[in-house]
């Protein structure tokens, strides 16, 4: 075949020159589904292990004809057969939202079409990877922008556009302060107004074509893709935008994996606490270390009732409150509450002994000191604001990102019911484990119903069993038992 005649090229997998008489396929676009996967190789919810994840996503570990592909000289067949690239677009509106695992615009109304094979394919969203998904012979380019695209019979249809690292691209350049705002809140979705997918250069009519499937889960087939064959230029800086947005600097509670607490200082240069802090929290409350005082005082706590959000940040539940719910005094400093969330099951233990939750109240002084009130929990009676908060941990169950109004909240409505408590200078116990954090540990373990603790735990639904980072070394540090003393009547 004599490529230099041809004005376009394209490839086929020659097994999969099929007719477009193809069955109907799901309606979803790429990933509207909850469950977590990930991009770690080595996590149990990598992409090896996508199809295990959810009963619907089979076709990611059981598919014959799934994506990405290397763009393999050997197996590409030229051709002029199959016509220009059709592209009928018009300028729309359109939302950026942080899916967690990428940046997605949508475009909301119309912004046109392409033609293939006599089959309009409505754009609907396009969304960016980093690295390139596909390869050429081998090499991996530096991003890679689907346009997704779908019939009115559900038959998804994606563009393909890849760069490397060179002068910046126009597209990312309009959006970057937008991709800025959205960095770091996933799922929220931020208006940018009308974006004109025309303005999107592909600067070569030669395009390879095979059919595949969705690159994320549930990994859909039949997807018609289109590649186009000019490799173009993204700034430096315009791809670490794109990555910093993502925010990949995600971690868990699995041990095993290699974003697992043991790992957390390693994944962001702003958590190098986490591994080589010396007051870290949570720790063993131990008896033997344990120093009985009644100079602490009363726990001095000014609350009151003020509204409040529930947000599913995918590792906890956090209730938020908005304006101010009052403040605890401790050694004449004011910190103010923020917000409270929970832990399964209990990160401090007590002599070894764990429980089953743990809340935490998070309070913050105007200079930035933290001050945090632990609440232990066993299985027993149902606790109140859990019982009050449930119908809202059900709706947000799995909607990482999401936060939802839950009207007011009176932190007073949450009952401590002993004066004694544990006092000790430890850190955060999640990423950047920032140090000097005062603790507070009621030491009355309160309790919970075991279907209150199955909720919160469904409701965070990430992919390990707990959300408890394990104790941590006491080192040098006191630990002290406030006691009332009898003779006084504090
Ligand atoms: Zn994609
Ligand atoms: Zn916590």
């Amino acid at each position: 075949m004599d490529n230099k005649s041809l004005w376009v090229s394209s490839i086929f997998i020659p097994l999969l020159i099929i007719s477009f008489a193809l069955p109907p396929i799901a309606l979803c676009q790429e990933v509207e589904d909850e469950h977590e996967f990930s991009y770690d190789v080595n996590s149990h919810n990598g992409p090896n292990h996508w199809g295990e994840i959810h009963s619907e996503w089979s076709m990611c570990n059981h598919g014959d004809l799934q994506s990405p592909i290397d763009l393999t000289h050997e197996r590409v067949q030229t051709t002029s057969k199959l016509g220009k690239l059709d592209r009928d677009y018009k300028p729309a509106n359109a939302t950026l939202i942080n899916r967690g695992h990428d940046m997605m615009l949508k475009w909301i109304g119309g912004a046109g079409h392409v033609h293939i094979n006599g089959i309009e394919y409505h754009l609907n969203q396009l969304h960016w990877h980093t690295p390139t998904e596909h390869t050429v012979n081998g090499r991996r380019f530096n991003l890679e922008l689907h346009m997704v695209h779908e019939s009115i019979d559900g038959k998804i249809a994606v563009i393909g556009i890849m760069y490397k690292i060179g002068r910046s691209d126009s597209l990312l350049s309009m959006l970057k302060p937008y991709l800025k705002v959205s960095a770091a809140t996933k799922g929220v979705e931020t208006s940018v107004g009308i974006i004109n997918p025309r303005d999107i250069k592909i600067g070569s009519r030669k395009y390879y074509r095979y059919i595949g499937s969705l690159t994320t889960p549930p990994c859909t087939q039949n997807v018609i893709w289109t590649m186009v064959k000019k490799v173009r230029t993204v700034s430096r800086e315009q791809l670490h935008v794109i990555r910093e947005a993502v925010h990949d600097h995600e971690f868990s509670y699995d041990i095993n994996s290699h974003n697992g607490p043991d790992h957390w200082g390693e994944i962001h240069p702003d958590w190098k606490l986490c591994n080589h802090g010396d007051m870290q929290s949570p720790i063993d409350l131990m008896r033997e270390r344990v120093q009985t005082t009644s100079k602490l005082g009363k726990l001095d706590r000014d609350y009151k009732p003020a509204n409040a959000t529930l947000l599913n940040r995918g590792h906890d539940m956090m209730l938020r409150w908005i304006g101010g719910a009052g403040y605890i005094h401790i050694n004449g400093t004011d910190y103010q509450l923020s917000q409270l969330h929970w832990h399964t099951p209990t990160e401090h233990t007590i002599n070894g002994r764990r429980f089953n939750l743990e809340l935490h109240l998070v309070h913050e002084s105007t200079d930035g000191k933290f001050a945090v009130v632990a609440i232990m929990y066993k299985i027993g009676r149902p606790d109140s604001l859990l019982s009050m908060l449930e119908p809202y941990l059900k709706v947000l169950a799995s909607t990482k990102g999401v936060e939802t109004s839950v009207g007011i909240i009176n932190p007073r409505d949450i009952k401590i019911g002993s004066r004694k408590y544990y006092r000790y200078i430890g850190s955060l116990t999640t990423p950047p484990c920032t140090q000097n954090v005062i603790w507070t540990i009621v030491k009355k373990v309160r309790t919970v119903s075991r279907e209150q603790v199955n909720v919160i735990r469904e409701a965070v639904h990430d992919d390990a069993e707990v959300n408890a980072r394990p104790v941590q070394a006491l080192n040098n540090r006191w630990l002290k038992l406030y006691r009332p003393d009898e003779h006084r009547n504090d």
